[in-house]
């Protein structure tokens, strides 16, 4: 809310008619001199732009661009005339106090400007008068609640604070178990590099295997040739030793 929807202006009628804005007929408020010399409230101009309008001005009236509204610095007497007007409070009615200082009144000084009761941290709906609310507090139910509803607070505080400290642990074991699953990937990528290697060796074993059971099988054929060999052999050296005893036999006495 805008200070100046509190106050009004004391004998509007002799303010300086260069004083005045052609937008809002009142005298400027953050006044802005735009490219072509026209001076403006700031307000009144930016709700032109956004509109798309064309300069106030009527000498003017060109489309409101960027470049047409590049603000001039605004006479310091221009300012310091505007901060000179004489404005009447519309809440307490206090009068003559300087345009520059009304802020300072609303805020500050003026019994009647309406705030809200200092315990609506704690769910007061109250707002009233400034003047009045000294006495509201005084019976303020939601301030004599204060103290518990401070307790309440710090228990909650406590509480966030553990359970901040829970989502870093937290956090941290995840990492941990990131760590740990890439560990157990790269485990399982060995343990296949094994498992590769134990069957080239098995399938080495089993070749070797075969040779082995090949070579038996020749040593058995040469035995059982070695076998028929020695046993013609030995039928030999049988049917010499026969012919032998029977030239002996039939030999004439
Ligand atoms: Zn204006
Ligand atoms: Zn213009
Ligand atoms: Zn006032
Ligand atoms: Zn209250």
């Amino acid at each position: 809310m805008t200070s100046n929807n509190f106050y009004e202006y004391i004998d509007r009628a002799s303010i300086d008619e260069n004083l005045i804005c052609e937008v809002c007929h009142n005298p400027f408020l953050d006044p802005v001199v735009i490219q072509c010399g026209s001076t403006y409230c700031g307000p009144c101009i930016e709700q032109n732009i956004k509109s798309g309008s064309h300069c106030p001005s009527q000498s003017c009236n060109q489309l409101l661009s960027a470049d047409h509204l590049t603000p001039n610095p605004t006479p310091r007497h221009i300012i310091s005339m505007l901060d000179n007007l004489r404005v009447r409070c519309r809440l307490c009615g206090e009068t003559n106090v300087s345009r520059r200082n009304f802020d300072e009144h609303l805020q500050g000084s003026c019994p009647e400007r309406r705030i809200d009761c200092s315990a609506k941290d704690v769910g007061c709906p109250w707002s009233g008068p400034k003047n009045e609310h000294n006495e509201h507090v005084k019976m303020c139910i939601f301030e004599k609640l204060r103290p518990v509803v401070d307790i309440l607070y710090k228990v909650i505080e406590n509480q966030r604070l553990d359970i901040e400290k829970l989502q870093k642990q937290t956090e941290q074991q995840t990492t941990e178990i990131g760590q740990l699953n890439t560990q157990l990937d790269q485990q399982k990528a060995q343990l296949q590099g094994h498992e590769i290697k134990i069957g080239d060796i098995q399938s080495q074993n089993q070749s070797q295997n075969n040779e082995i059971a090949s070579i038996r099988e020749q040593i058995t054929t040469l035995e059982g040739k070695i076998n028929k060999v020695r046993s013609a052999i030995h039928w030999l050296s049988q049917s010499q030793e026969k012919e032998h005893s029977d030239i002996h036999t039939t030999l004439p006495i």
